[in-house]
């Protein structure tokens, strides 16, 4: 695909396609939202909940699982919480997902041929063996995914979480759990 991709590029810019998507850097309505990775998400998501590009800041994760305080998806919101201002976060998962029930074991078998480095430490590979495991419950996921943005220390208290699912064909909206204080 590369060879297709430069050539269409060069048209893009000397033609000034871009000039339609110019946006802000700070996203309009304030706004994270973490979601699957699932390409079927990419242009429905934002228009079943009538968000715009210019509208809120994504990042992607397989499941919308956030399984580590200290993992890039954390980096990634920590950022987008102390530099475009962010003041609430969706996680948003979504029905048909991959990561249901993913066990490692079943990537592992579809490359064949596994072979750990040798200066691999039985620490590392212990962490393997699960590394890559997925979510047995939706809800649970997503819950599990919010508790684990509320317990952050540089996530600030005052930042709104929400958990919801969505249906990657109709677009229907499932709320998990409200971060409205009652
Ligand atoms: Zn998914």
């Amino acid at each position: 695909m590369l060879g297709e991709i430069l050539d269409y590029n060069k048209l893009f810019v000397s033609r000034q396609k871009y000039k339609k998507y110019v946006l802000d850097k700070k996203p309009n309505k304030e706004i994270v939202i973490i979601s699957c990775m699932d390409a079927r998400l990419t242009e429905l998501l934002p228009h079943a909940l009538n968000m715009k590009n210019s509208d809120y800041v994504s990042i992607t994760t397989a499941g919308a699982m956030i399984p580590h305080l200290f993992d890039s998806i954390m980096k990634s919101l920590i950022v987008a919480i102390s530099q475009f201002d962010v003041k609430e976060i969706l996680v948003i998962g979504h029905s048909d997902c991959g990561m249901d029930c993913l066990k490692t074991n079943d990537i592992y078998e579809q490359t064949n041929d596994v072979s750990f480095p040798e200066d691999f430490t039985d620490k590392y590979k212990s962490f393997l063996l699960n590394w890559l495991d997925g979510f047995n419950s939706y809800e649970e996921n997503i819950i599990s995914s919010m508790n684990m943005l509320k317990s952050h220390p540089l996530v600030p208290e005052n930042i709104l979480v929400h958990g919801l699912l969505i249906n990657p064909e109709t677009g229907e909206l499932t709320l998990v759990a409200s971060g409205e204080k009652h």
